[in-house]
């Protein structure tokens, strides 16, 4: 293809491995190894790049001049692909869930200083945001665009995110990952080498639908599922988007300690659960564990 938009934007691929020194971890022979995603690119970061970047080519491919796409007042998705239309000239549209409310919120104000239209749809219109029925109109009303989904997890970026294992130079027993819609878990898990497991740390409460997502997901990208991911439920801290104190405090101290402050809806939550775990004895001693750090802190 004619399009190489990592060469283009000066995207820092592949993205840095860190190790970190937690005591708790040390203590049991664990290795951890943060995979610096949220490093890629200061606007369309970690997995949104991933995601992304190969539905853009194909945009500019197919000749489309918008993307059109879906998501929650507070979506990481909504921003990147306002960012990323942005810097290659395409127009974007972004149907946001729900009413308006101004002023908008920080990620609604990026998306719309980075030229992004938002419209907004009720919540039971947008229920059926995937139907004939929903989008048909949006045709009529817009013109053609390219549509990326909620989330920006179909088959081009699930397939994108198999190259994540491929630049970890080291061996590894289990890889870390964030789970939103799962796109990113199911590639991740699809590139990986023989031994190595996957494990999706679930940002929502009730994750446990996630699981056949990530199946579908998986046989609509590679005809088939992998059998050596699983996703751990227990690590929402009261659902998406929501905090306890308990997280806030864990966030303090991994920036005291390490000097990275962890994105507190996604990556904060799999931190915890990952040095829970080691604590707990459910990640074996001895082990060399990747943290994806999916994206920065906003
Ligand atoms: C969007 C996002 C996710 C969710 O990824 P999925 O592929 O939808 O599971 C995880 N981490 C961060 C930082 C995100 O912005």
């Amino acid at each position: 293809m004619g399009i190489d938009l990592a060469a283009d934007l000066g995207v820092r691929l592949p993205s840095p491995l860190e190790v970190v020194e937690v005591e708790a971890l040390t203590e049991r022979g664990i290795r951890l190894v943060l995979k610096r995603d949220d490093l890629i690119h200061p606007d369309v970061p970690g997995n949104k790049w991933r995601k992304l970047s190969p539905n853009v080519e194909a945009a500019l491919a197919c000749g489309s001049r918008t993307l059109l796409t879906f998501g929650g007042a507070y979506s990481n998705h909504i921003r990147a692909v306002a960012a990323a239309g942005q810097l290659v000239g395409l127009r974007t549209i972004g149907v946001i869930r729900g009413e308006e409310h101004t002023p908008l919120n920080p990620t609604l104000d990026f998306a719309v200083k980075h030229g992004m239209r938002l419209v907004y749809m009720d919540r039971d219109t947008y229920r059926a945001k995937g139907s004939d029925e929903v989008i048909a109109p949006l045709r009529r009303k817009f013109g053609d665009f390219y549509l990326v989904p909620e989330g920006g997890s179909n088959s081009l970026a699930v397939r994108s995110c198999m190259a994540v294992p491929g630049e970890i130079q080291e061996p590894f027993d289990l890889i870390c990952v964030p789970c939103g819609t799962g796109g990113t878990l199911a590639g991740v898990a699809a590139g990986l080498p023989d031994r190595a497991q996957a494990l999706g740390f679930s940002a929502l409460k009730g994750g446990d639908f996630l699981d056949e997502d990530v199946r579908d997901l998986q046989v609509q990208a590679f005809g088939r599922t992998t059998d050596n991911w699983r996703i751990e439920t227990a690590y929402h801290f009261g659902g998406f988007a929501k905090r306890k104190p308990e997280l806030v405090e864990f966030i303090d101290g991994f920036e005291r300690d390490h000097g990275l402050r962890l994105e507190w809806v996604y990556v904060a939550k799999m931190m915890f659960g990952i040095i829970d775990m080691c604590r707990r004895g459910a990640i074996a001693p001895g082990s060399t564990v990747i943290a994806v750090i999916t994206g920065p802190d906003a």
